[in-house]
């Protein structure tokens, strides 16, 4: 069976691996090593000059990190990847790579704080012109591509408020304009969304989050075709954001269970989402998987389930969620997502920790809004967790 043939689960725990097994093992080995030796001269220059498969130098390439590199190929049906020590240096290298002065790049407001912070303080300071639109005002973005940019860049669904962008119909608007399109996966996942396959050039991930899954691992990844990706490749083994390979084997096998975690996280999004609805103290809830929320009807044609992540806001603001948070038992109160622990925090000291309270609310974020990234635990043991919070929070 070739890797094309099989399902998602299936790629999640065979496909990228076997080549790189040694000694009859089972599972892919952490190779620590820097370098590799070379008894014959000339097979060294040979792969040293890429006329040859091996390794040279653990800032060029490593076994264990190629091994993840493949199953991320596989997942997202990519010609080629290539990872990173973190997302964020996935996305740094990505621009690096391809942007240069007086280019221009369009995106959205609700990028990743971090990304945000790259648009803001570092691109324009390189002479580039980034031009950030509402985020879901897809004729706003259209019309800004149309002028002519080098970069299209999106995020779907968004932190925190998870809104959700018509990736088919941004690449389209894109390619007409000549740019690479660029979608940040992280909150999709492989298993719920392939932007390749709805036309983009490229997608990345934070590895960090639901890849990994155990909030052990820092990396991140970029898949694409051969041409771009190799790029990319070249940049990032120059610069050294390199993957670790003990980080590559965590995520490696924290990547054999995504399609389960995934799968359990959107069903305990989906029924939390529900039961939050129904709350007093809560003012709204963010969740694509809504029949309210407002692309319901994009999320559904895109995805194929609508992920782990969930916020919401709650009455009383920042001093509610000073009361609720410290009462819940089955969660981190923590920075990351996408965890087997259900995760939760302000977005005023999480996705959003740079901006003042204005301009969290000129971006329609509350000071009470808490994002929730899904685990795996049971549903009902999640549920009569917050329920008690919520019933302490009623009675002082
Ligand atoms: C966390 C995150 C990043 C950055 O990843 P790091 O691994 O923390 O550098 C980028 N994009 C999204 C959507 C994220 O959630």
């Amino acid at each position: 069976m070739t890797n094309q043939n099989m399902k998602m689960g299936t790629k999640a725990v065979w496909a990228g691996e076997k080549e790189y097994l040694v000694h009859g093992a089972t599972q892919v080995p952490v190779v620590l090593s820097v370098a590799y030796n070379y008894d014959d001269m000339d097979e060294w220059y040979d792969v040293a000059t890429g006329k040859k498969k091996g390794h040279i130098y653990g800032r060029n390439t490593n076994p264990t990190v190629q091994s993840f590199e493949d199953k991320m190929k596989a997942l997202e049906g990519s010609e080629a990847a290539t990872s990173f020590s973190t997302g964020m240096a996935a996305i740094s290298n990505i621009f690096s790579t391809f942007l240069v002065p007086g280019d221009r790049i369009v995106s959205i407001k609700d990028t990743y704080g971090g990304t945000n912070k790259i648009f803001t303080e570092f691109l324009p300071r390189q002479q580039i012109d980034v031009v950030l639109c509402e985020t879901g005002n897809h004729e706003q973005i259209e019309s800004e591509v149309a002028k002519g940019c080098k970069i299209l860049y999106l995020e779907t669904p968004t932190n925190p408020t998870v809104k959700i962008t018509d990736i088919e119909r941004m690449a389209k608007a894109g390619h007409e304009a000549g740019a690479l399109v660029i979608v940040d996966n992280t909150f999709g996942t492989p298993i719920n969304q392939n932007p390749l396959s709805l036309g983009v050039d490229l997608v990345l991930h934070s590895a960090t989050k639901f890849l990994g899954g155990h909030a052990d691992a820092l990396g991140g990844v970029v898949c694409g075709s051969q041409e771009l990706v190799e790029k990319i490749y070249h940049y990032r083994e120059i610069n050294g954001a390199t993957m670790d390979p003990m980080a590559a084997y965590l995520t490696l096998r924290g990547m054999k269970t995504l399609h389960l975690r995934v799968r359990q996280q959107c069903a305990n999004a989906m029924e939390l989402a529900k039961y939050l609805q129904t709350k007093d103290l809560v003012e709204a809830v963010y969740y694509p998987g809504l029949e309210t929320h407002p692309n319901h009807e994009i999320a559904k044609k895109q995805m194929k389930d609508f992920g782990g992540m969930l916020s919401f806001a709650v009455k009383g603001g920042i001093d509610t969620v000073r009361d609720l948070l410290p009462k819940l038992q089955l969660a981190n109160r923590a920075a990351n997502l996408g965890a087997v622990e259900t995760t939760v925090g302000p977005a005023r000291t999480t996705s959003h920790i740079e901006c003042t309270p204005e301009e969290r609310a000129a971006m329609g974020i509350p000071e009470g809004l808490i994002r929730v990234s899904c685990g795996i635990e049971d549903i009902d043991d999640l549920i009569a967790d917050f329920e008690q919070a919520f019933n302490y929070v009623e009675s002082v």
